[in-house]
């Protein structure tokens, strides 16, 4: 079975086709700048090098042709008929309250859908437009969505609600909802075979740390709770978004700059590492700083640093003890500094994590020492297989 994953962006489309029988990646590619002037196609076949075209790619339908076509490509395509493709999955952010889990899409679905997208405004109506793309192409094959928001659903309301009057809960559902469900789904599950233990046993935080970061603790396989919120400002630093603030900052800064969305659009895209550091949202640059002695790279690293001890405690704590403590995404794979740091103080929770077993980057490993109480691993996060493994599980059955 061959399962098209999607995940579509305002302007931009990544892809990946998978044959099903060994979870194999057969090629995977991004088409970026949709509806933007320079746009382009870069796809590869696994195994064979890179194939980049220019083109005009004027919307989503477009892109969503190119894809298929240089999937059939005689070159650097992998299918010979588009009556191999059995099914496509595609990542959406926001399910709101409507899934708890992937679902297959229908008219029903996509309304609901489309209900959520005044909470992910941003996102959603970019998700649904790739959807209504393969519909339009490939009216036959069966899609399945799968969301972001979904892993998170069992937080129990103690952990989602916030201390504003109930109506706004009732009326709009503001709540936290929490994203990268996926991922944190994905690692939660690997650390648990890594261990070679019953995720049900196992009290799990999981760390995703990248440009957007979250961290979400797994109690017996389910998420209890998890620091991102409404929208995916909330938690610790990020590369532009401020994380966790008093909410009395944004009037604060609405009036500073002249309105909210100014003060929101400051939160989203100045702020965080970049926005501390004046230097850049990439911590490879904020280690490059701190080499140099640069104060402020110092300083982002260190809010960053602190910030995930701070929740990996107060997680441990929510959950009465942790087992082990997972790390993933861009930062959380590849940054060995920041997992020596943050777990640092960490030694009261019976956490030691091993100096030369964390030297390394982008790799599974566990770092945690012998002896450690608490095991400390690095799972390199990998949504699509997730979504490719729900998509073949929901059209089967
Ligand atoms: P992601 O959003 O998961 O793709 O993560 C992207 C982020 O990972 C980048 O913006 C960097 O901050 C970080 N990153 C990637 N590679 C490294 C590295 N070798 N060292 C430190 N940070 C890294």
């Amino acid at each position: 079975m061959k399962v098209l994953v999607l995940n579509c962006g305002s302007s931009s489309l990544k892809y990946q086709l998978f044959d099903m029988g060994d979870e194999r990646v057969l090629a995977k590619g991004l088409i970026e700048r949709i509806g933007i002037e320079g746009s382009r196609l870069k796809h590869t076949k696994v195994g064979s090098d890179a194939v980049s075209i220019e083109t005009s790619i004027p919307d989503h339908k477009v892109a969503v042709k190119l894809v298929l076509d240089a999937l059939l490509d005689k070159g650097h395509g992998v299918l010979s008929s588009l009556d191999e493709l059995s099914a496509v999955g595609h990542r959406v952010v926001h399910a709101g309250e409507k899934f708890a889990c992937s679902v297959r899409l229908d008219g029903a679905v996509m309304d609901a859908l489309k209900e959520c997208v005044p909470l992910a405004p941003l996102h959603n109506p970019a998700n649904i437009t790739g959807i209504e793309a393969i519909t339009a192409v490939l009216p036959e094959v069966p899609q399945v969505g799968v969301f972001d928001t979904a892993f998170h659903q069992t937080m129990p309301k103690e952990a989602y609600m916030y201390g504003i009057p109930y109506r706004y809960y009732e009326d709009y559902k503001v709540r936290r909802y929490g994203f990268h469900g996926t991922s944190h789904f994905f690692v939660a599950n690997r650390c648990a075979e890594i261990l070679g233990k019953p995720i049900e046993d196992l009290k799990i935080i999981t760390c995703h740390l990248g440009n957007g970061s979250s961290i979400t603790a797994v109690k017996n396989g389910k998420c209890v709770d998890t620091t991102m919120g409404f929208t995916p400002l909330a938690g610790v630093l990020m590369g532009t978004r401020c994380g966790d603030i008093d909410p009395s900052i944004v009037k604060f800064i609405a009036e500073k700059e002249g309105s909210v969305d100014k003060a929101d659009s400051l939160l989203n895209k100045e702020s965080g590492v970049h926005g501390v550091s004046g230097i850049s949202s990439d911590l490879r640059d904020i280690e490059d700083g701190m080499a140099k002695g640069d104060e402020r790279a110092t300083l982002a690293f260190n809010m960053l640093s602190y910030g995930i001890t701070k929740y990996i405690g107060a997680y441990a704590a929510a959950m009465g003890g942790v087992d082990a403590i997972v790390f993933t995404a861009g930062i959380g794979e590849n940054c060995s500094l920041i997992r020596e740091s943050a777990t640092a103080s960490l030694g009261f929770l019976g956490v030691s994590v091993d100096s030369k077993k964390n030297d390394f980057r982008g790799e599974e490993r566990v770092i945690s020492s012998d002896d450690s109480k608490v095991k400390v691993v690095v799972v390199p996060t990998n949504e699509e297989l997730v979504i490719a493994r729900d998509t073949k599980k929901l059209v089967s059955l």
